[in-house]
């Protein structure tokens, strides 16, 4: 049995736990950072790579406008630029419903920045010639952009160990009780972990957690689908969302289109895997919405797991019931762009009592007298 006593314990290294733990250690606080898989292996490296504030609630704008210059700057923070690219993202409109929507989005968020462009007709024609005809408008935010996940996740995690950081991968926590004011944690009969503070950064597996410390926090989990097509020649630089859901793409520079839309299914021992149906659907849209992909074959498809709130925006905060335990989960389809923001609001959070970033909305206890909607497991 290895034993570690620390001031941090952080459980998950995806993203969130990653980034928290790296801005513990440029403070200079001691962290143990453990993890089921690989660092940076689930939601956090399979996602899409859109790095987009357009379409966020005002909530999470606070975050998303923190985490917008880190993104710029990826390589001082974590040594790889993670294919960053800022091509802009526009968000497609069938209808004039839809663009009514996307100007009342504009107006909502008009304090941050954004500098959101609603296009049209004949302007929009001319700018996106790539788009079928049931494509109307849209709403084009210039700084939003995408990244490879792959390459951000895991080099997050890998920033967080070149800082001090202890990462113990291949180790999933399968015990936690309260020690005086401190936690004990336990990965089998291989390694303990006593630490001052603990992070719950477990991802879709973050209320299994909470619960284990008796903290009711009601979440569902989903499996978002992806479909990679072989390369094909330039078609568009843009990250795409469409408004009222349902299709996301982006080009990579090897010519690949990502995208995505759907949902899978679960498969058993935390595992997923993606819906004939859904991958159909997602398919027959990208054809309308960009029909130059027509013909293209697809070559990689897979589900992630991803953890849903009621009101679609993450716990992030100290638990009400249990001092010194720190959630931050449930980030519903959003956390990538959001979350190297997260890692240093927490760090905040644990270091001050306070942050600099308004939180408040996304406390952990705001649906205590609520029931969530039912939920699958993973
Ligand atoms: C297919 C897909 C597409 C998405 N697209 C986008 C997008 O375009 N833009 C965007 O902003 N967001 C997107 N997201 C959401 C984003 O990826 C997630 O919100 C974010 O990665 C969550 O990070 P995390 O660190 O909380 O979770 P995770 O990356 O899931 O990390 C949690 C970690 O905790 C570990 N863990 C769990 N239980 C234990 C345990 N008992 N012991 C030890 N370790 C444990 C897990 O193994 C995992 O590595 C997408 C998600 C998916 C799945």
């Amino acid at each position: 049995m290895k034993n570690f006593d620390t001031d941090v314990a952080v459980v998950g290294a995806g993203l969130i736990g990653s980034a928290t733990a790296l801005a513990l250690r440029q403070r200079g606080v001691a962290v143990v950072m453990l993890e089921r898989d690989l660092g940076g292996s689930r939601a956090s490296g399979v996602n899409f790579g859109g790095v987009r504030r357009q379409g966020r609630s005002p909530a999470q704008l606070h975050l998303a406008a923190r985490a917008h210059p880190i993104w710029a700057d990826l390589k001082a923070k974590i040594g790889i630029d993670g294919e960053y690219v800022r091509s802009g993202h526009i968000k497609l409109a069938r209808s004039q419903a839809d663009l009514t929507a996307l100007a009342a989005y504009a107006a909502r968020v008009a304090d941050f920045d954004l500098g959101l462009e609603i296009l049209e007709g004949r302007a929009f024609r001319e700018r996106y010639p790539c788009f079928g005809p049931e494509i109307i408008g849209g709403s084009f935010c210039p700084g939003d952009g995408q990244a490879n996940p792959r390459l951000v996740a895991a080099a997050y995690a890998q920033a967080a160990r070149q800082a001090g950081c202890e990462v113990i991968e291949r180790c999933p926590v399968t015990g936690i009780t309260r020690e005086g004011d401190g936690f004990l944690l336990r990965c089998g009969d291989a390694v303990a972990v006593r630490a001052r503070r603990l992070v719950n950064a477990a991802g879709a597996w973050g209320a299994g957690i909470a619960a284990a410390l008796g903290d009711d926090i009601p979440m569902r989990f989903d499996y978002p689908t992806i479909l990679v097509t072989e390369p094909l020649p330039p078609i568009v630089s843009v990250n795409i969302g469409i408004e009222g859901g349902g299709f996301y793409g982006r080009q990579v520079e090897r010519g690949n289109l990502v995208m995505g839309g759907g949902f899978g299914v679960a498969s058993g021992d935390g595992a997923s895997r993606p819906d004939s149906g859904a991958l159909a659907r997602i398919g027959g849209r990208a054809a309308a919405i960009l029909p130059a992909t027509r013909h293209a074959r697809v070559i990689r498809i897979w589900a992630g797991i991803e953890g849903y709130t009621a009101d679609k925006n993450p716990f992030i905060g100290e638990s009400a019931n249990v001092p010194g335990l720190f959630h931050a989960f449930g980030f519903s389809g959003g956390g990538f762009q959001i979350a190297p923001a997260v890692g240093e609001v927490l760090c905040e959070l644990i270091c001050e009592g306070r942050s600099s970033t308004p939180v408040e909305a996304f406390r952990p206890d705001r649906f205590q007298q609520q029931s969530a909607e039912p939920g699958r497991t993973p």
